[in-house]
């Protein structure tokens, strides 16, 4: 059995926070860190009497989503009930949609070390959040509390195909969703304050030595607090699934659907409950709210709101200005207003390579190293491109360029006043340089002779003299080229 072939099935269940100010069925304030039971409000807390009102804002940012995930678009879509009892739910349900998602038949494409790969979408569909429950606040074991400022908060839920084939592809797949939504001004989709959250379903598909192939149960893994959690989790999983089918065979397939938690500290996940199945929670449609009717107006509206989405703007960076699809990718994945920085200085520099280089390298790094986004770099594109200018036009090494780099960040000095003060002049001028090939040339009687007999590399040498005087600040084609004329004419 040992090295039987075997395919990882994996299917991904997303639920984003939408970015509006209120809930999804009623005023109360969305807001992450308020102080607990503060927003609240008799809808939201579910007491009878209570009427829930659809956000607007909630179900048009959830058609972008949809759109932007190439989803097809219900024109009319209802809300249904879902029941189950929990602390966290005092409604004893969740307002969800069922079998009339109002988004199905999606795509989205990520990147694979194969190449591109399209991972379909199930559904979208729109519901509200439940409440957190806090256990141990207090410390001996005895306490849980429970604050209801989450419950009723809209949640898109993305449930994608089985078609991921990796755990490097769920992270990736994750990474995509994350980029896009961010983009498109959906979600923040911080998975710290829970506004992104995923549970991921795995399982092994075994070939068997008759041809036919053995799947193991589905296992549902919930408790997935970032993207590198899902990575190490599915990891676990694929490996623990693997194990268990050597040791018990076909067995396995009898068993029901689980759910595992991951244990992030012991780095395992641990069983929960047997999984629900739909029938379990007693859906039915929602008495309270009228289903919802999209005309074309309102989807062109949702269209029109969109914008370059990420993978368009890949391509068009690698088209327009260029670029390497790795370039293009680094800069896609920083976000729009990094790549409107890149397309400025390409645009004032005319050098889109040197822009591309200077961005993903330096600017980034900036970035990183003071923790800040490109709204607050404080080297405007202008200023930047005017280096790029200088660079080019002096033939600067690359070595001294960072330093005036770095005197621009420090004290706001444009580049040329940075070089000034550095003490940075680049000799273009070919009259001045030619007085100092001249006499590196005298200096240097043994490298002429060489180069005489035909060793021209022996050029290097009386180059290497010139670059010494001049402290490396000549620029090197005209080096080249004048060294060259006083060899030929000695
Ligand atoms: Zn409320």
């Amino acid at each position: 059995m040992v090295g039987t072939p075997y395919r990882i099935v994996i299917g991904l269940e997303v639920h984003v926070q939408l970015l509006t100010r209120t809930k999804l069925f009623c005023g109360c304030s969305t807001q992450f860190g308020l102080p607990p039971n503060s927003a609240t409000c008799p809808v939201c807390t579910g007491l009878p009497g209570t009427l829930p009102v659809l956000n607007r804002r909630a179900f048009e940012l959830a058609l972008r989503a949809a759109l932007a995930l190439n989803g097809e678009i219900a024109r009319f879509t209802k809300w249904d009930r879902k029941n189950y009892y929990y602390p966290d739910l005092p409604k004893n349900y969740q307002i969800s949609q069922y079998d009339l998602p109002f988004s199905k038949d999606g795509w989205l494409e990520i990147d694979t070390t194969a190449g591109p790969k399209r991972i379909g979408i199930i559904r979208a569909h729109l519901e509200e959040d439940a409440g957190k429950m806090l256990h141990d606040e207090k410390g001996g074991g005895r306490d849980s509390l429970v604050d209801l400022n989450r419950t009723g908060t809209p949640l898109l839920e993305i449930v994608s195909r089985p078609e991921i084939s990796s755990p490097d592809e769920a992270k990736a797949y994750l990474e995509e969703v994350r980029l896009l939504l961010r983009e498109i001004g959906v979600s923040d989709c911080e998975m710290q304050e829970g506004s992104l959250r995923c549970d991921a379903n795995i399982n092994l598909h075994v070939a068997q030595p008759d041809g036919s192939v053995a799947a193991t149960p589905i296992v549902e893994v919930k408790n997935l607090n970032s993207i590198r959690a899902v990575g190490r989790a599915l990891e676990y999983e694929a490996d623990r699934h693997y194990q268990k089918f050597l040791e018990d065979g076909k067995k396995l397939g009898e068993e029901p659907k689980e759910t595992r938690g991951w244990d992030e500290a012991r780095g395992m996940t641990l069983a929960q409950r047997r999984k629900e199945e739909a029938a379990d929670y007693r859906y039915f449609p929602e008495p309270d709210l009228v289903p919802v009717v999209v005309d074309d107006a309102w989807l062109a509206q949702a269209r029109a709101a969109l914008g370059e989405l990420p993978a368009q703007q890949r391509v068009r960076l690698v088209q327009q200005f260029g670029l390497s699809e790795y370039d293009a990718g680094v800069l896609t994945r920083q976000g729009r207003a990094l790549v409107a920085y890149f397309e400025e200085i390409a645009r004032l520099s005319g050098d889109a390579k040197a822009a591309s280089n200077w961005v993903t390298n330096q600017v980034l790094a900036t970035l990183n190293e003071q923790k800040i986004d490109i709204g607050s770099f404080p080297l405007s594109a202008a200023r930047l491109a005017e280096l790029l200018v200088e660079v080019r036009n002096s033939g600067m090494p690359a070595q001294r360029s960072r330093e005036v780099y770095a005197r621009m960040l420090q004290t706001g000095e444009s580049a040329k006043e940075a070089m000034e003060a550095l003490g940075i002049k680049v000799i273009g001028d070919a009259d001045a340089l030619r007085e100092i090939v001249t006499r590196a040339v005298a200096a240097n009687p043994k490298a002429v002779a060489d180069f005489k007999k035909g060793k021209t590399k022996a050029a290097d040498a009386i180059k290497g003299a010139v670059m010494r005087e001049t402290k490396g600040m000549a620029r090197m084609e005209l080096v080249q080229q004048l060294v060259l004329e006083a060899l030929a004419k000695s």
